[in-house]
């Protein structure tokens, strides 16, 4: 092995980013425990950290004592989850990536407008749970063109499409072709709802693939943009491997390989694809070479409630 590329851009997006400083700054602010509802970004090694800085991790708000704070995760929640949050009392943080209740409250107009929903995404997945729990009914899960094909909405007049944010690019492209194939009139999302992240993330990907014998990519399995990069990789034709950190690096993926190309998901830390590089210089590479790609400098704001000391003057 001789070199490593890196993939640019590649790790934290804007919302995760976000969505950690919730939790840090609620734990500075309000003393632990924190409580959060599912993992705050789909990374163990984020969760792990937090854990040991007195966040408390739960799936049921039942889990959750009276009074205590309560942060919901970059996924979203449904309406459901937040309503029985405000019932029960507590103080709440919601670390909803704002491309995320970008799409909550598109589904929320178009729904008053009379509109039946196609939801492209993941059975199962945290987002569309909560973006599905946004209406109580008429909007379906397709997963793919099969599911195209048999799903049944109670109109066609008025029927729109919204997506996951961290979907293939491509699958999605074709998702969409076969939904405007059988109702011609399905209203599409203005911008595209798979988030800049991911696209970046992919298109990077698609220039690094072509350059290097084997991908590896730093996500967590639960991570659905990290599994879609080393699909990308994958569907280019070269071997690719997810890793949640170094040591699940196998030293024989690399036996006759030259360049290793090198990413990480949306949720994975800088300091995972530190020691990813170390691992690999230690396997034998001698050199780390970044690929030219756009520079990110998208940053959301806050919610109110989390200034603390430092901040400055309010
Ligand atoms: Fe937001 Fe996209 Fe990052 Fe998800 S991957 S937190 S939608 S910016």
């Amino acid at each position: 092995m001789s070199e490593i590329l890196l993939a640019e851009p590649r790790g934290f997006c804007a919302g995760v980013d976000r969505a950690i400083e919730i939790v840090e700054r609620a734990l500075a602010k309000f003393g632990r425990p924190i409580y959060v509802r599912h993992e705050i970004v789909h990374n163990t090694y984020v969760v792990n950290d937090l854990k040991d800085k007195g966040a408390i991790f739960i799936e049921e708000l039942d889990e959750v004592p009276a009074g205590a704070t309560l942060v919901f995760s970059a996924h979203g929640v449904s309406q459901a989850v937040q309503q029985e949050a405000e019932r029960r009392g507590f103080r709440i943080f919601d670390a909803t990536c704002p491309l995320v209740t970008k799409v909550h409250v598109e589904v929320a107009k178009l729904f008053k407008e009379g509109y039946e929903f196609l939801m492209i995404g993941h059975k199962g997945h945290p987002e569309v749970e909560g973006t599905m729990g946004q209406l109580s009914e008429g909007i379906h899960l397709v997963e793919d063109i099969d599911d195209v094909a048999k799903v049944q909405p109670k109109q066609t007049d008025l029927l729109a499409v919204v997506t996951q944010t961290t979907l293939s690019v491509d699958d999605t492209a074709g998702i969409l072709a076969a939904v405007k194939a059988r109702f011609p009139k399905v209203r599409e999302p203005k911008q595209q709802d798979i988030c800049y992240a991911t696209q970046n993330r992919q298109d990077a990907v698609k220039l690094l693939s072509p350059q290097v014998d084997i991908v590896i990519v730093v996500g967590s399995p639960t991570s659905s943009n990290s599994n879609r990069l080393r699909e990308v990789a994958h569907r280019l034709g070269t071997e690719a491997y997810m890793v949640d950190n170094a040591s699940e690096l196998k030293a024989e993926w690399f036996d006759g390989k030259q360049r290793v190309g090198l990413t990480a998901g949306a949720s994975a830390p800088d300091i995972l694809v530190q020691q990813v590089i170390e691992r690999l210089r230690e396997l034998g590479a001698i050199s780390v070479r970044k690929l030219d790609g756009i520079t990110e400098t998208i940053k959301f704001p806050l919610p109110k409630g989390l200034k603390i000391q430092g901040d400055g003057a309010i």
